[in-house]
Protein backbone atom coordinates (compact mmCIF):
# COMPACT_ATOMS: atom_id res chain seq x y z
CA UNK A 1 0.00 0.00 0.00
CA UNK A 2 1.01 3.54 -0.93
CA UNK A 3 2.57 5.23 2.28
CA UNK A 4 1.13 8.52 2.28
CA UNK A 5 2.86 9.57 5.19
CA UNK A 6 5.84 9.63 3.47
CA UNK A 7 4.27 10.53 -0.18
CA UNK A 8 2.86 13.75 1.28
CA UNK A 9 5.36 14.66 3.92
CA UNK A 10 3.31 14.83 7.01
CA UNK A 11 3.98 14.99 10.31
CA UNK A 12 2.68 12.53 12.86
CA UNK A 13 0.03 14.23 14.17
CA UNK A 14 -1.20 15.31 10.38
CA UNK A 15 -0.80 11.19 9.51
CA UNK A 16 -3.11 10.04 12.88
CA UNK A 17 -5.11 12.82 11.54
CA UNK A 18 -5.43 11.70 8.39
CA UNK A 19 -6.11 7.95 9.14
CA UNK A 20 -8.73 9.03 11.49
CA UNK A 21 -9.99 11.74 8.39
CA UNK A 22 -10.40 8.14 6.41
CA UNK A 23 -12.17 6.41 8.67
CA UNK A 24 -14.78 9.19 8.99
CA UNK A 25 -14.94 8.54 4.68
CA UNK A 26 -15.46 4.68 5.45
CA UNK A 27 -18.01 5.40 8.06
CA UNK A 28 -19.93 7.78 6.07
CA UNK A 29 -19.82 5.74 2.83
CA UNK A 30 -21.38 2.40 4.76
CA UNK A 31 -23.76 4.78 6.77
CA UNK A 32 -24.65 5.54 2.85
CA UNK A 33 -25.26 1.88 2.21
CA UNK A 34 -28.06 1.56 5.24
CA UNK A 35 -30.92 2.84 3.33
CA UNK A 36 -29.87 0.54 0.61
CA UNK A 37 -30.17 -2.63 2.95
CA UNK A 38 -33.79 -0.86 4.15
CA UNK A 39 -34.93 -0.35 0.70
CA UNK A 40 -34.12 -4.50 0.01
CA UNK A 41 -35.12 -5.63 3.04
CA UNK A 42 -38.81 -3.49 2.12
CA UNK A 43 -39.17 -5.01 -1.26
CA UNK A 44 -38.00 -8.39 0.60
CA UNK A 45 -41.28 -7.74 2.99
CA UNK A 46 -43.45 -6.64 0.06
CA UNK A 47 -42.31 -9.51 -1.68
CA UNK A 48 -43.03 -12.23 0.98
CA UNK A 49 -46.66 -12.76 0.25
CA UNK A 50 -46.48 -13.27 -3.25
CA UNK A 51 -43.65 -15.59 -2.77
CA UNK A 52 -45.35 -17.50 -0.30
CA UNK A 53 -48.54 -17.62 -2.01
CA UNK A 54 -51.06 -15.60 0.38
CA UNK A 55 -49.01 -14.62 3.77
CA UNK A 56 -50.05 -11.95 5.14
CA UNK A 57 -48.32 -8.61 4.72
CA UNK A 58 -46.50 -8.08 7.72
CA UNK A 59 -47.09 -4.25 8.19
CA UNK A 60 -45.44 -4.26 11.92
CA UNK A 61 -41.63 -4.72 9.47
CA UNK A 62 -42.11 -2.17 7.39
CA UNK A 63 -43.25 0.24 9.49
CA UNK A 64 -39.61 -0.90 11.78
CA UNK A 65 -37.86 -0.50 7.99
CA UNK A 66 -39.10 2.90 7.62
CA UNK A 67 -38.42 3.89 11.20
CA UNK A 68 -34.56 2.31 10.81
CA UNK A 69 -34.46 4.42 7.22
CA UNK A 70 -35.57 7.69 8.85
CA UNK A 71 -32.85 7.04 11.70
CA UNK A 72 -29.79 6.39 8.88
CA UNK A 73 -30.72 9.78 7.37
CA UNK A 74 -29.94 11.40 10.55
CA UNK A 75 -27.18 9.26 10.97
CA UNK A 76 -25.76 10.10 7.89
CA UNK A 77 -26.16 13.57 8.47
CA UNK A 78 -24.05 13.51 11.50
CA UNK A 79 -21.37 11.25 10.19
CA UNK A 80 -21.15 13.33 6.99
CA UNK A 81 -20.67 16.22 8.67
CA UNK A 82 -17.45 14.74 10.86
CA UNK A 83 -16.40 13.49 8.25
CA UNK A 84 -16.22 17.19 6.69
CA UNK A 85 -15.06 18.66 9.82
CA UNK A 86 -11.79 15.49 10.14
CA UNK A 87 -11.06 16.19 6.42
CA UNK A 88 -10.84 20.17 6.61
CA UNK A 89 -9.14 20.73 9.94
CA UNK A 90 -6.09 18.07 9.16
CA UNK A 91 -6.38 19.32 5.91
CA UNK A 92 -5.21 23.15 6.93
CA UNK A 93 -3.82 22.58 10.19
CA UNK A 94 -1.45 20.04 8.42
CA UNK A 95 -0.94 22.97 5.72
CA UNK A 96 0.14 25.31 8.11
CA UNK A 97 2.32 23.07 9.89
CA UNK A 98 4.11 22.42 6.93
CA UNK A 99 4.37 25.80 5.78
CA UNK A 100 6.08 27.15 9.24
CA UNK A 101 8.57 24.05 8.90
CA UNK A 102 9.56 24.55 5.58
CA UNK A 103 9.60 28.28 6.24
CA UNK A 104 12.66 27.05 9.23
CA UNK A 105 14.26 24.92 6.65
CA UNK A 106 14.60 27.44 4.66
CA UNK A 107 16.12 29.64 7.07
CA UNK A 108 18.53 27.17 7.83
CA UNK A 109 19.57 25.88 4.04
CA UNK A 110 22.81 27.73 3.01
CA UNK A 111 23.30 30.61 1.03
CA UNK A 112 24.80 28.11 -1.44
CA UNK A 113 21.41 26.55 -1.88
CA UNK A 114 19.59 30.39 -3.28
CA UNK A 115 22.68 30.65 -5.37
CA UNK A 116 20.71 27.81 -7.35
CA UNK A 117 17.68 28.65 -6.94
CA UNK A 118 15.61 31.52 -8.28
CA UNK A 119 12.96 33.39 -5.71
CA UNK A 120 9.85 32.65 -7.71
CA UNK A 121 10.57 29.05 -7.74
CA UNK A 122 10.92 29.50 -3.59
CA UNK A 123 7.68 30.93 -3.18
CA UNK A 124 5.70 29.13 -5.28
CA UNK A 125 6.94 25.94 -3.55
CA UNK A 126 5.72 26.98 -0.13
CA UNK A 127 2.37 28.78 -1.17
CA UNK A 128 1.37 26.72 -4.14
CA UNK A 129 2.59 23.67 -3.21
CA UNK A 130 0.86 23.95 0.38
CA UNK A 131 -1.95 24.72 -1.27
CA UNK A 132 -1.68 21.18 -3.32
CA UNK A 133 -1.14 19.30 -0.10
CA UNK A 134 -3.82 21.09 1.54
CA UNK A 135 -6.33 20.15 -1.70
CA UNK A 136 -5.19 16.48 -1.75
CA UNK A 137 -5.70 16.26 2.13
CA UNK A 138 -9.11 17.88 2.02
CA UNK A 139 -10.03 16.94 -1.77
CA UNK A 140 -8.44 14.17 -2.55
CA UNK A 141 -6.41 11.22 -0.25
CA UNK A 142 -9.03 10.90 2.30
CA UNK A 143 -11.48 10.01 -0.43
CA UNK A 144 -9.42 7.94 -2.48
CA UNK A 145 -8.51 5.62 0.93
CA UNK A 146 -11.80 5.72 2.13
CA UNK A 147 -13.51 4.82 -0.90
CA UNK A 148 -11.01 1.83 -1.51
CA UNK A 149 -11.52 0.64 1.62
CA UNK A 150 -15.49 0.62 1.39
CA UNK A 151 -15.16 -0.87 -1.88
CA UNK A 152 -12.93 -3.80 -0.76
CA UNK A 153 -15.82 -4.23 2.04
CA UNK A 154 -18.75 -3.82 0.16
CA UNK A 155 -16.79 -6.28 -2.33
CA UNK A 156 -16.22 -8.76 0.20
CA UNK A 157 -19.72 -8.72 1.83
CA UNK A 158 -21.10 -9.45 -1.90
CA UNK A 159 -19.21 -12.04 -2.33
CA UNK A 160 -20.27 -14.30 0.69
CA UNK A 161 -23.74 -12.84 -0.23
CA UNK A 162 -23.15 -14.67 -4.33
CA UNK A 163 -19.91 -14.69 -5.76
CA UNK A 164 -20.70 -15.87 -8.63
CA UNK A 165 -22.72 -12.30 -9.33
CA UNK A 166 -20.11 -10.77 -7.28
CA UNK A 167 -17.96 -11.90 -9.95
CA UNK A 168 -19.51 -10.72 -12.54
CA UNK A 169 -20.37 -7.36 -10.72
CA UNK A 170 -16.41 -6.46 -10.76
CA UNK A 171 -15.33 -8.37 -13.31
CA UNK A 172 -14.52 -5.23 -15.45
CA UNK A 173 -12.79 -3.88 -12.47
CA UNK A 174 -9.02 -4.93 -13.11
CA UNK A 175 -9.75 -3.62 -16.91
CA UNK A 176 -10.74 -0.22 -15.84
CA UNK A 177 -8.01 0.33 -13.48
CA UNK A 178 -5.17 -1.18 -15.70
CA UNK A 179 -6.43 1.30 -17.74
CA UNK A 180 -5.88 4.50 -15.41
CA UNK A 181 -3.03 3.46 -13.90
CA UNK A 182 -1.01 2.64 -17.03
CA UNK A 183 -1.69 5.80 -18.47
CA UNK A 184 0.16 7.21 -15.41
CA UNK A 185 3.47 7.60 -17.13
CA UNK A 186 2.15 9.33 -19.83
CA UNK A 187 0.35 11.50 -17.49
CA UNK A 188 3.17 12.04 -14.52
CA UNK A 189 5.09 13.53 -18.30
CA UNK A 190 2.30 15.66 -19.33
CA UNK A 191 1.85 17.05 -15.53
CA UNK A 192 5.09 17.89 -15.44
CA UNK A 193 5.15 19.73 -18.08
CA UNK A 194 1.97 21.76 -17.19
CA UNK A 195 3.84 22.45 -13.62
CA UNK A 196 6.63 23.87 -15.29
CA UNK A 197 4.42 25.88 -17.53
CA UNK A 198 2.73 27.04 -14.51
CA UNK A 199 6.42 28.65 -13.04
CA UNK A 200 7.30 30.19 -16.12
CA UNK A 201 4.07 31.84 -16.27
CA UNK A 202 4.71 33.12 -12.74
CA UNK A 203 8.35 33.98 -13.34
CA UNK A 204 7.27 36.27 -16.14
CA UNK A 205 4.50 37.97 -13.93
CA UNK A 206 6.81 38.97 -11.54
CA UNK A 207 9.23 39.99 -14.13
CA UNK A 208 6.61 41.85 -15.69
CA UNK A 209 5.73 43.83 -12.54
CA UNK A 210 9.30 44.25 -11.28
CA UNK A 211 10.00 45.82 -14.39
CA UNK A 212 6.71 47.33 -14.85
CA UNK A 213 8.56 51.09 -14.65
CA UNK A 214 11.35 50.33 -17.21
CA UNK A 215 8.59 48.93 -19.87
CA UNK A 216 6.82 51.84 -19.42
CA UNK A 217 9.83 54.14 -19.80
CA UNK A 218 10.91 52.75 -22.76
CA UNK A 219 7.88 51.46 -24.38
CA UNK A 220 8.37 48.14 -24.12
CA UNK A 221 5.15 46.94 -23.49
CA UNK A 222 4.45 45.27 -26.65
CA UNK A 223 7.22 43.28 -26.45
CA UNK A 224 7.38 42.08 -23.02
CA UNK A 225 3.16 41.77 -22.89
CA UNK A 226 4.09 39.47 -25.77
CA UNK A 227 6.26 37.04 -23.76
CA UNK A 228 3.66 36.91 -20.29
CA UNK A 229 1.21 36.04 -23.22
CA UNK A 230 3.73 33.13 -24.85
CA UNK A 231 4.20 31.95 -21.31
CA UNK A 232 0.45 31.97 -20.54
CA UNK A 233 -0.36 30.26 -23.95
CA UNK A 234 1.77 27.12 -22.86
CA UNK A 235 0.46 27.00 -19.97
CA UNK A 236 -3.21 26.92 -21.53
CA UNK A 237 -1.89 24.52 -24.21
CA UNK A 238 -0.32 22.18 -21.44
CA UNK A 239 -3.36 22.40 -19.44
CA UNK A 240 -5.68 21.13 -22.33
CA UNK A 241 -3.36 18.86 -23.09
CA UNK A 242 -2.91 17.16 -20.37
CA UNK A 243 -6.78 17.17 -18.93
CA UNK A 244 -7.50 15.89 -22.19
CA UNK A 245 -5.95 12.84 -22.26
CA UNK A 246 -6.48 12.49 -18.49
CA UNK A 247 -10.32 12.17 -19.68
CA UNK A 248 -9.69 9.77 -22.08
CA UNK A 249 -8.21 7.64 -19.73
CA UNK A 250 -11.30 8.23 -17.21
CA UNK A 251 -14.10 8.25 -19.77
CA UNK A 252 -13.03 4.35 -20.88
CA UNK A 253 -12.45 3.66 -17.83
CA UNK A 254 -15.72 4.02 -16.88
CA UNK A 255 -17.37 2.91 -19.70
CA UNK A 256 -15.65 -0.56 -19.39
CA UNK A 257 -16.97 -0.62 -15.54
CA UNK A 258 -20.12 -0.23 -16.86
CA UNK A 259 -19.99 -3.12 -18.78
CA UNK A 260 -20.02 -5.13 -15.20
CA UNK A 261 -23.55 -3.60 -14.99
CA UNK A 262 -24.48 -5.29 -18.22
CA UNK A 263 -22.66 -8.76 -17.07
CA UNK A 264 -24.41 -9.10 -13.59
CA UNK A 265 -27.89 -8.91 -15.48
CA UNK A 266 -26.90 -11.72 -17.62
CA UNK A 267 -25.32 -13.71 -15.11
CA UNK A 268 -28.51 -13.43 -13.19
CA UNK A 269 -30.74 -14.14 -15.69
CA UNK A 270 -28.64 -17.08 -16.72
CA UNK A 271 -28.41 -18.33 -12.53
CA UNK A 272 -31.79 -17.32 -12.33
CA UNK A 273 -33.15 -19.49 -15.35
CA UNK A 274 -31.03 -22.26 -13.99
CA UNK A 275 -32.93 -22.18 -10.68
CA UNK A 276 -29.22 -21.21 -8.70
CA UNK A 277 -30.73 -17.92 -7.82
CA UNK A 278 -33.59 -16.60 -5.78
CA UNK A 279 -35.17 -13.33 -6.92
CA UNK A 280 -34.23 -11.15 -4.02
CA UNK A 281 -30.53 -11.86 -4.43
CA UNK A 282 -30.99 -10.84 -7.91
CA UNK A 283 -32.74 -7.22 -7.27
CA UNK A 284 -30.47 -6.82 -4.40
CA UNK A 285 -27.29 -7.18 -6.66
CA UNK A 286 -28.92 -5.18 -9.32
CA UNK A 287 -29.53 -2.23 -7.40
CA UNK A 288 -26.10 -2.67 -5.06
CA UNK A 289 -24.29 -2.69 -8.68
CA UNK A 290 -26.21 0.57 -9.76
CA UNK A 291 -25.00 2.18 -6.44
CA UNK A 292 -20.96 0.81 -6.01
CA UNK A 293 -20.19 2.21 -9.32
CA UNK A 294 -20.04 5.82 -8.20
CA UNK A 295 -17.61 5.61 -5.62
CA UNK A 296 -15.82 3.00 -7.78
CA UNK A 297 -15.96 5.97 -10.51
CA UNK A 298 -14.81 8.87 -7.72
CA UNK A 299 -11.73 6.33 -7.19
CA UNK A 300 -10.81 6.23 -10.81
CA UNK A 301 -11.21 10.44 -11.21
CA UNK A 302 -8.91 10.81 -8.25
CA UNK A 303 -6.25 8.98 -9.17
CA UNK A 304 -4.92 10.49 -11.93
CA UNK A 305 -5.38 13.55 -9.83
CA UNK A 306 -3.63 12.11 -6.98
CA UNK A 307 -0.80 11.18 -9.09
CA UNK A 308 -0.68 14.74 -10.44
CA UNK A 309 -0.20 16.27 -6.99
CA UNK A 310 2.64 14.01 -6.03
CA UNK A 311 4.55 15.58 -8.48
CA UNK A 312 4.47 18.69 -6.45
CA UNK A 313 4.78 17.05 -3.44
CA UNK A 314 7.54 15.42 -4.58
CA UNK A 315 9.27 18.98 -5.24
CA UNK A 316 8.54 20.14 -1.95
CA UNK A 317 9.93 16.92 -0.42
CA UNK A 318 13.04 17.54 -2.55
CA UNK A 319 13.23 20.88 -0.42
CA UNK A 320 12.75 19.47 2.62
CA UNK A 321 15.28 16.98 2.23
CA UNK A 322 17.98 19.53 1.71
CA UNK A 323 20.73 19.38 4.12
CA UNK A 324 20.33 22.41 6.38
CA UNK A 325 23.58 23.95 8.05
CA UNK A 326 23.07 23.12 12.00
CA UNK A 327 25.70 22.39 14.72
CA UNK A 328 26.12 23.40 18.45
CA UNK A 329 24.05 25.94 19.17
CA UNK A 330 27.08 26.64 22.41
CA UNK A 331 29.71 28.41 22.15
CA UNK A 332 31.76 30.36 24.32
CA UNK A 333 35.53 29.79 22.86
CA UNK A 334 38.65 31.21 25.45
CA UNK A 335 39.71 33.40 22.49
CA UNK A 336 38.87 34.40 18.88
CA UNK A 337 41.75 33.78 16.75
CA UNK A 338 40.49 32.48 13.65
CA UNK A 339 42.65 29.95 11.87
CA UNK A 340 42.14 28.89 8.27
CA UNK A 341 43.52 25.80 6.88
CA UNK A 342 43.87 24.78 3.48
CA UNK A 343 40.26 26.16 2.74
CA UNK A 344 39.13 25.90 -1.01
CA UNK A 345 35.52 26.97 -2.16
CA UNK A 346 33.60 26.76 -5.15
CA UNK A 347 30.16 29.01 -6.03
CA UNK A 348 29.85 26.22 -8.85
CA UNK A 349 32.16 24.38 -10.54
CA UNK A 350 35.58 26.20 -10.54
CA UNK A 351 37.86 27.12 -7.21
CA UNK A 352 37.35 30.80 -5.81
CA UNK A 353 39.05 30.13 -3.03
CA UNK A 354 42.25 27.79 -3.38
CA UNK A 355 44.05 26.34 -0.77
CA UNK A 356 44.42 29.05 1.74
CA UNK A 357 46.22 28.77 5.25
CA UNK A 358 46.13 32.21 7.65
CA UNK A 359 45.98 33.04 11.21
CA UNK A 360 44.07 35.85 12.40
CA UNK A 361 44.81 37.07 15.59
CA UNK A 362 42.24 38.06 18.28
CA UNK A 363 41.83 41.66 19.10
CA UNK A 364 43.58 43.22 15.82
CA UNK A 365 42.79 44.30 12.26
CA UNK A 366 43.62 42.22 9.70
CA UNK A 367 42.72 43.58 6.19
CA UNK A 368 42.17 41.49 2.96
CA UNK A 369 43.51 42.48 -0.07
CA UNK A 370 43.66 42.13 -3.84
CA UNK A 371 42.31 43.03 -7.31
CA UNK A 372 38.50 42.90 -7.58
CA UNK A 373 37.35 39.17 -8.00
CA UNK A 374 40.11 37.73 -6.05
CA UNK A 375 37.70 36.20 -3.18
CA UNK A 376 38.10 38.84 -0.89
CA UNK A 377 34.48 38.70 -0.02
CA UNK A 378 33.85 35.15 -0.36
CA UNK A 379 36.71 34.53 2.23
CA UNK A 380 35.00 36.71 4.49
CA UNK A 381 32.10 34.85 3.74
CA UNK A 382 33.22 31.67 4.56
CA UNK A 383 34.63 32.69 8.16
CA UNK A 384 30.78 34.16 8.98
CA UNK A 385 29.68 30.23 8.15
CA UNK A 386 27.84 31.75 5.30
CA UNK A 387 28.74 29.01 3.35
CA UNK A 388 31.09 25.91 4.03
CA UNK A 389 34.40 25.56 2.83
CA UNK A 390 34.96 22.41 -0.39
CA UNK A 391 38.03 21.69 1.58
CA UNK A 392 40.17 22.65 4.71
CA UNK A 393 38.23 23.87 7.97
CA UNK A 394 38.06 27.03 9.51
CA UNK A 395 38.43 27.56 13.33
CA UNK A 396 37.07 29.67 15.76
CA UNK A 397 39.22 29.83 19.20
CA UNK A 398 39.92 26.10 18.14
CA UNK A 399 36.19 25.07 17.42
CA UNK A 400 35.77 23.87 13.77
CA UNK A 401 32.76 26.51 12.50
CA UNK A 402 31.23 23.88 10.97
CA UNK A 403 30.24 22.21 14.03
CA UNK A 404 28.59 25.23 14.95
CA UNK A 405 25.04 26.30 14.45
CA UNK A 406 25.33 29.32 11.73
CA UNK A 407 22.96 31.56 14.22
CA UNK A 408 25.17 30.77 17.12
CA UNK A 409 28.80 31.69 15.57
CA UNK A 410 27.05 34.91 13.92
CA UNK A 411 26.15 36.04 17.74
CA UNK A 412 29.77 36.46 17.88
CA UNK A 413 30.11 38.76 14.63
CA UNK A 414 29.28 41.69 13.53
CA UNK A 415 29.06 42.14 9.82
CA UNK A 416 29.40 45.79 8.10
CA UNK A 417 28.94 45.07 4.07
CA UNK A 418 28.53 47.49 1.29
CA UNK A 419 25.49 46.31 0.44
CA UNK A 420 23.81 47.49 3.95
CA UNK A 421 20.47 46.24 4.46
CA UNK A 422 17.79 49.09 5.62
CA UNK A 423 14.04 48.50 6.23
CA UNK A 424 11.27 51.06 5.66
CA UNK A 425 11.69 51.37 9.35
CA UNK A 426 12.49 54.42 11.81
CA UNK A 427 16.01 55.47 11.98
CA UNK A 428 15.92 54.57 15.32
CA UNK A 429 14.44 50.73 15.00
CA UNK A 430 16.77 50.26 11.82
CA UNK A 431 19.72 50.96 14.76
CA UNK A 432 18.61 48.58 17.01
CA UNK A 433 18.40 45.77 14.67
CA UNK A 434 22.22 45.33 15.91
CA UNK A 435 20.19 44.38 19.32
CA UNK A 436 16.99 43.14 20.01
CA UNK A 437 15.36 45.15 23.30
CA UNK A 438 18.45 47.89 23.32
CA UNK A 439 17.31 51.09 25.26
CA UNK A 440 17.08 54.04 23.13
CA UNK A 441 20.38 55.79 24.86
CA UNK A 442 22.07 52.63 24.35
CA UNK A 443 21.10 53.59 20.35
CA UNK A 444 22.03 57.03 20.80
CA UNK A 445 25.27 56.10 22.28
CA UNK A 446 26.26 53.99 19.31
CA UNK A 447 25.29 56.27 16.82
CA UNK A 448 27.22 58.73 18.28
CA UNK A 449 30.06 56.62 18.13
CA UNK A 450 29.77 55.83 14.76
CA UNK A 451 28.72 59.39 13.74
CA UNK A 452 25.15 59.59 12.74
CA UNK A 453 23.78 61.64 15.53
CA UNK A 454 24.45 64.68 13.26
CA UNK A 455 22.79 63.92 10.44
CA UNK A 456 20.13 62.09 12.26
CA UNK A 457 19.51 64.93 14.41
CA UNK A 458 19.10 66.76 11.13
CA UNK A 459 16.41 64.91 9.28
CA UNK A 460 13.04 65.62 9.63
CA UNK A 461 12.10 63.83 12.70
CA UNK A 462 14.98 62.74 13.86
CA UNK A 463 15.37 59.46 15.15
CA UNK A 464 12.26 59.00 14.39
CA UNK A 465 11.90 59.64 10.70
CA UNK A 466 11.13 56.85 8.55
CA UNK A 467 13.92 56.30 6.02
CA UNK A 468 12.25 54.85 2.56
CA UNK A 469 12.91 50.95 1.14
CA UNK A 470 16.76 50.12 1.49
CA UNK A 471 17.14 53.50 2.83
CA UNK A 472 16.80 55.53 -0.27
CA UNK A 473 16.85 58.43 1.21
CA UNK A 474 20.56 58.30 2.96
CA UNK A 475 23.25 58.72 1.12
CA UNK A 476 25.75 56.01 0.54
CA UNK A 477 28.21 56.86 3.44
CA UNK A 478 25.23 57.49 5.85
CA UNK A 479 24.30 53.99 5.11
CA UNK A 480 27.46 52.46 5.75
CA UNK A 481 27.36 54.73 9.08
CA UNK A 482 24.15 53.19 10.02
CA UNK A 483 25.00 49.74 9.72
CA UNK A 484 28.37 50.58 11.47
CA UNK A 485 25.93 52.04 14.37
CA UNK A 486 24.26 49.21 14.31
CA UNK A 487 27.39 46.60 14.54
CA UNK A 488 28.60 48.88 17.38
CA UNK A 489 25.03 48.55 19.49
CA UNK A 490 25.55 44.43 18.85
CA UNK A 491 29.08 44.76 20.57
CA UNK A 492 30.76 41.27 18.69
CA UNK A 493 34.03 40.49 19.52
CA UNK A 494 34.63 39.61 15.78
CA UNK A 495 34.24 42.37 13.25
CA UNK A 496 33.74 41.70 9.14
CA UNK A 497 33.79 44.91 7.85
CA UNK A 498 33.52 45.25 3.61
CA UNK A 499 34.94 48.91 3.06
CA UNK A 500 32.94 51.17 0.84
CA UNK A 501 34.33 51.37 -2.57
CA UNK A 502 32.58 53.92 -4.06
CA UNK A 503 34.05 57.15 -3.23
CA UNK A 504 33.19 59.18 -0.46
CA UNK A 505 33.49 62.81 -0.31
CA UNK A 506 36.31 64.30 1.77
CA UNK A 507 33.53 65.20 4.75
CA UNK A 508 32.01 61.46 4.50
CA UNK A 509 35.14 60.10 4.09
CA UNK A 510 36.30 61.45 7.33
CA UNK A 511 33.29 60.63 9.44
CA UNK A 512 33.75 57.03 7.99
CA UNK A 513 37.01 56.39 8.85
CA UNK A 514 35.96 57.89 13.02
CA UNK A 515 33.49 55.62 12.54
CA UNK A 516 35.34 52.16 11.79
CA UNK A 517 38.12 53.35 14.60
CA UNK A 518 35.33 53.50 17.14
CA UNK A 519 34.13 49.85 15.67
CA UNK A 520 37.64 48.28 15.68
CA UNK A 521 38.47 49.03 19.13
CA UNK A 522 39.57 46.12 21.07
CA UNK A 523 37.95 43.88 18.26
CA UNK A 524 38.47 40.91 16.17
CA UNK A 525 38.31 42.88 12.80
CA UNK A 526 38.76 41.30 9.60
CA UNK A 527 38.20 44.40 6.87
CA UNK A 528 37.81 43.80 3.29
CA UNK A 529 39.90 46.57 2.04
CA UNK A 530 39.33 48.51 -1.70
CA UNK A 531 41.58 51.18 -0.79
CA UNK A 532 45.00 50.13 0.30
CA UNK A 533 46.31 53.51 1.65
CA UNK A 534 43.48 52.80 4.98
CA UNK A 535 45.41 49.46 5.35
CA UNK A 536 48.59 50.43 5.90
CA UNK A 537 48.18 50.08 9.63
CA UNK A 538 46.49 46.58 9.80
CA UNK A 539 48.53 44.60 12.05
CA UNK A 540 48.36 41.62 8.98
CA UNK A 541 47.48 41.84 5.47
CA UNK A 542 46.38 39.01 3.53
CA UNK A 543 46.98 39.59 -0.18
CA UNK A 544 45.15 37.82 -2.41
CA UNK A 545 45.15 37.00 -6.35
CA UNK A 546 42.37 34.61 -7.93
CA UNK A 547 41.50 33.01 -5.25
CA UNK A 548 45.09 32.16 -3.39
CA UNK A 549 46.77 33.69 -0.64
CA UNK A 550 50.10 35.58 -2.53
CA UNK A 551 51.54 37.46 0.03
CA UNK A 552 51.03 37.86 4.08
CA UNK A 553 52.35 40.77 6.45
CA UNK A 554 52.36 43.98 7.36
CA UNK A 555 52.36 47.19 5.46
CA UNK A 556 55.38 47.94 5.55
CA UNK A 557 56.94 44.43 5.13
CA UNK A 558 54.86 44.19 1.86
CA UNK A 559 55.87 47.04 0.39
CA UNK A 560 59.39 46.51 0.77
CA UNK A 561 58.99 43.20 -0.92
CA UNK A 562 57.75 44.72 -3.49
CA UNK A 563 55.65 42.25 -4.23
CA UNK A 564 51.60 42.47 -5.90
CA UNK A 565 50.61 44.15 -3.15
CA UNK A 566 53.42 46.97 -3.53
CA UNK A 567 52.12 47.28 -7.16
CA UNK A 568 48.67 47.09 -6.56
CA UNK A 569 49.13 50.55 -3.92
CA UNK A 570 51.32 52.20 -6.65
CA UNK A 571 48.25 51.58 -9.27
CA UNK A 572 46.15 53.68 -6.53
CA UNK A 573 48.16 55.94 -5.99
CA UNK A 574 48.94 56.95 -9.31
CA UNK A 575 45.57 56.62 -10.64
CA UNK A 576 43.52 57.98 -7.95
CA UNK A 577 46.16 60.79 -6.85
CA UNK A 578 44.03 61.02 -3.32
CA UNK A 579 47.08 58.41 -1.91
CA UNK A 580 49.53 61.40 -2.48
CA UNK A 581 47.49 64.39 -1.75
CA UNK A 582 47.31 63.44 1.63
P1 LIG B 1 36.31 40.16 -4.29
O1 LIG B 1 35.60 40.39 -3.02
O2 LIG B 1 37.78 40.00 -4.12
O3 LIG B 1 35.98 41.17 -5.34
P2 LIG B 1 34.60 37.89 -4.55
O4 LIG B 1 34.85 37.06 -3.37
O5 LIG B 1 33.39 38.76 -4.55
O6 LIG B 1 35.87 38.76 -4.88
O7 LIG B 1 34.51 36.96 -5.82
C1 LIG B 1 35.40 35.91 -6.09
C2 LIG B 1 34.91 35.14 -7.32
O8 LIG B 1 33.70 34.50 -7.02
C3 LIG B 1 34.60 36.03 -8.51
O9 LIG B 1 35.03 35.37 -9.65
C4 LIG B 1 33.12 36.19 -8.49
O10 LIG B 1 32.63 36.35 -9.78
C5 LIG B 1 32.67 34.88 -7.89
N1 LIG B 1 31.44 35.05 -7.08
C6 LIG B 1 31.24 35.92 -6.06
N2 LIG B 1 30.03 35.77 -5.52
C7 LIG B 1 29.43 34.78 -6.19
C8 LIG B 1 28.14 34.15 -6.11
N3 LIG B 1 27.24 34.50 -5.20
N4 LIG B 1 27.88 33.17 -6.99
C9 LIG B 1 28.78 32.79 -7.90
N5 LIG B 1 29.98 33.32 -8.04
C10 LIG B 1 30.33 34.31 -7.20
Amino acid sequence: MLNMKKLLGLSEEGYRDFKKAVAAVVASNLTLFLPFVVIIESVKTLLQPLMTGGAALDTGRLWLLLGVGGGAAVLYFFVYRHEYRKTYTTAYSESEKIRIEVAEHIRQLPLSFFNKKDLTELTTNIMADCTTIEHVMSHVAPGLAGHTITDVLVCALLAVYDWRMALALFAALPVAFALVLGSKKVQATLGERHINAKLAVADQVQEYLEGIKVVKAFGLAGEKSAALEGALRKMKNEAMRFEGLTGVFIALATMVLQVGLGLIVLTGTLLLTGGGLDVITFLTFILIGAKIYSPIIIILTLLPEFFYFLISTKRMQDLRREPVMDGAEEFSPASFDITLERVSFAYHDEDVIKDVSLVIPQGSVTAFVGPSGSGKSTLARLIARFWDPREGTIRMGGVNIRDLNPETLLRHISVVFQDVVLFNDTVMNNIRIGREGASDSDVFAAAGAARCDGFIRALPQGYNTVIGENGSTLSGGERQRVSIARALLKDAPIVLLDEATASLDPENETEIQGAISALVKNRTVIVIAHRLRTVLTAAKIAVLDKGRLVEEGSGATLLARNGLFARLYRIQQESLGWGVSR
